[in-house]
């Protein structure tokens, strides 16, 4: 927008106004004049009549010339009065003209000049020529005067006005933008005085002072604004810390539960040989988790015998309860027997509790937290957490969590007990089932392969050699004069020299695949896979020799002084032996021949 001085404006305003009052004023003035000069000149024949006519009458009676002009010379010079003319009776002709004549629109007025006597004899005309100029001039120069008077009047007040107007009004409030300008709300700003000083209130005071309090009051609204904004700001900040807060604790508790149903569900099915492990794993996740130097899980027996010990510890932490023997916690230090009485043992200043219980506690050990784990209000374990590096004081959730984990722990140590009773019956049971089995295909007294067992690998082993067409033999043997060793020695004898070749065949026969096998009384099988025909013989001769070299004696020979043994020998020959049978007759056949040849030979 286009800016124009207040002053400025003020004045053309006043001028505009002025000169509109003053054209109203001269018009009135102009009119009043007009009218009074028209009633002058209206009233100039009366005048004339009363002041001139009887001197006029006079001298023109007496005709005295000079009086007569001088009468009309002084008629002429009525303002208003153009011309006179004296006309008398006698034909006289007198005109004067007065010198401001005009010579513009007259008014003639004719006199009669006559005696001041009532009938007297008109003694001539007197014509006054009057024109209204005189008082137009007058009105003008009345107007102009008048003008002239208000021009400088005017001035002169414009300029006194413009100059009041500016020190008490404009330059006040040129001031007062400037400061409204330089006003920064929230900024202290000292109150705004006005240059000139005054004792009087008045309106530009009222303004300053409406000013000065808006200042202050936009100030106050500010600081009010930005305390409530800080005290908004604060609270929010509180808001948002203690939502922030309760997230992280519901996220500790969520990621608790995922820790919990993570280790709980690996406890399911586990087997015996990872319960440890997963134990340790359980332990460093649960160790991580609630931030502490240390854990541990003891398991205790129904005797409350150390069972189980397992610690975790972290980085550069050295161990705690990892010299915890197998004995009965209540040996233990103080501090055990205490926790299985109260449930729970709560401390976060180690150094701070009685010398008894702080001798029996490691005494790196700044606070402790530990828990008795029950299963069936039977003491199964402890679980425990030590802070080493620092003090802790536990929190209430630490300790709901921690408890919240008694469940589980118990848990994990009965699945330990029972996997453990577990492994522990199937040992047996596959001990009891190994006696069985072995005493099913083995002999009782020797120990060697009995027949059953004997009969059959006989065939797998005759199978197995055909189909990969390897050498396969076998050898049958029979002590001599046995029936006779019984008789002299007696039968326990007779059994413990089966024994000792039985325990002969064991370290004769010890290649991979052979096996010597007891299937009768007191004869006896070898299975020998990959040997022919040849080898299986030195081997029958080897054994005979092996025998006799045991030297046993056998006082009821007839070929000897101590047992010997016959034997028949029978390799596998594809086109003969369909079947392990077959061989069998053979190696029967061969100890038949060489029992009949003399005994201890090979037949
Ligand atoms: P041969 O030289 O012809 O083989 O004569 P032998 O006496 O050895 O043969 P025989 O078949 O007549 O006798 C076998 C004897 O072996 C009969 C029995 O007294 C004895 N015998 C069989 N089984 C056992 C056993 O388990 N323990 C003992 N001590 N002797 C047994
Ligand atoms: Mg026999
Ligand atoms: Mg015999």
């Amino acid at each position: 927008m286009r800016f124009k001085s207040l002053a400025l404006q003020v004045l053309q305003q006043i001028l505009f106004y002025a000169v509109l009052f003053w054209l109203v004023v001269s018009a009135v003035r102009a009119g009043m004049l007009f009218y009074q000069g028209q009633k002058r000149l209206a009233e100039i024949p009366g005048t004339v009549n009363a002041l001139y006519m009887p001197l006029l009458a006079q001298s023109v009676w007496d005709v005295e010339l000079p009086t007569i002009q001088q009468e009309l010379a002084s008629i002429s010079a009525i303002n208003g009065v153009e011309a006179v003319t004296l006309e008398t009776r006698l034909g006289q002709r007198l005109h004067y003209r007065s010198p401001h004549a005009s010579g513009g629109h007259h008014n003639i007025y004719r006199l009669d000049v006559r005696l001041n006597r009532n009938g007297a004899e008109s003694l001539g005309t007197l014509t006054l020529y009057v024109s209204n100029t005189p008082v137009q001039r007058e009105i003008a120069s009345d107007l102009i005067t008048s003008m002239a008077q208000r021009t400088l009047d005017f001035m002169a007040l414009a300029l006194l006005i413009i100059f009041i107007l500016r020190r008490r009004f404009i330059m006040p409030v040129q001031q007062l933008a400037q400061a409204a300008r330089a006003f920064v709300p929230g900024e202290p700003a000292p109150p705004f005085r006005l240059q000139y000083q005054t004792e009087l209130e008045d309106e530009m005071t009222q303004l300053l002072a409406s000013f000065n309090a808006m200042r202050s009051s936009i100030n106050t609204h500010l600081a009010e604004r930005e305390r409530y904004e800080t005290a908004l700001k604060e609270a929010r900040d509180e808001l948002a810390n203690r939502v922030e807060e309760r997230t992280a604790r519901l996220d500790q508790l969520l990621s608790f539960q995922q820790l919990i149903s993570a280790i709980s569900s690996r406890f399911i099915n586990i087997p015996l040989d990872e319960v440890d492990e997963a134990m340790d794993g359980a332990l460093a996740q649960i160790g991580t988790f609630m931030e502490v130097d240390r854990c541990y899980l003891i398991g205790v027996d129904h005797l409350q015998v150390v069972s189980m010990v397992h610690e975790w510890q972290a980085d550069g932490v050295a161990a705690g309860v990892e010299g915890l023997g197998f004995a009965p916690l209540s040996d233990r230090p103080a501090l055990f027997a205490t926790l299985l009485r109260e449930g729970v043992l709560n401390i976060p200043h180690c150094r701070q509790i009685p010398i008894a219980a702080q001798e029996s506690t490691p005494s790196d050990i700044e606070s402790l937290l530990m828990i008795r784990i029950d299963h069936l209000d039977q003491p199964v374990g402890v679980f425990g957490c030590d802070m080493v590096r620092r003090a802790r004081q536990w929190r209430d959730e630490e300790l709901v969590l921690v408890r919240l984990m008694g469940d589980m722990f118990a848990n994990m140590i009965i699945r330990r007990q029972q996997l453990h009773a577990l492994s522990e019956t199937q040992q047996q049971l596959e001990e009891a089932n190994a006696h069985l089995a072995r005493m099913a295909l083995s002999d009782s007294l020797t120990g060697l392969a009995n027949r059953r067992h004997f009969d059959e690998e006989k065939r797998q082993a005759f199978d197995k050699a055909r189909r990969k067409n390897e050498p396969f033999a076998l050898i049958m043997l029979d002590i001599d004069f046995f029936k006779e060793y019984n008789d002299r020695l007696g039968h326990q004898a007779g059994d413990q020299c089966l024994r000792q070749l039985a325990a002969l065949l064991t370290s004769f026969f010890t290649y991979p695949g052979e096996l010597p096998a007891r299937i009768g009384g007191e004869e006896f099988a070898v299975l020998l896979p990959g040997l022919d025909h040849l080898e299986v013989r030195k081997r029958a001769e080897a054994l005979r020799m092996a025998v006799w070299a045991l030297n046993l004696a056998h006082p009821g020979s007839r070929i000897a002084d101590r047992i010997t043994i016959s034997l028949g020998t029978a390799a596998i020959d594809a086109e003969r032996h369909s079947s392990i049978d077959q061989m069998i007759a053979d190696a029967d056949a061969a100890l038949y021949r060489a029992k009949a040849s003399g005994r201890n030979c090979t037949g």
